[in-house]
């Protein structure tokens, strides 16, 4: 498992990283790319480009 010493929340995050059930996801804001039309950060992702989603497994 690979934790980062960064652990912050994102707006599109149903829950902090690493949290069972869930897992990395193309952020729908922004489709990916971290930022927006602006050349600004995505707000929805925090310009990562992916987000924290349920995974559903089951
Ligand atoms: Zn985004």
């Amino acid at each position: 498992m690979n934790t980062t010493p960064d652990s912050e929340q994102h707006p599109s995050d149903i829950a902090p990283p690493g949290t069972p059930g869930t897992g990395e996801n193309v952020c729908t804001y922004c489709m990916g790319r971290g930022n927006t039309d602006n050349g600004q950060p995505c707000v929805m992702c925090g310009g990562t480009g992916v987000v924290i989603a349920g995974v559903g497994g089951g």
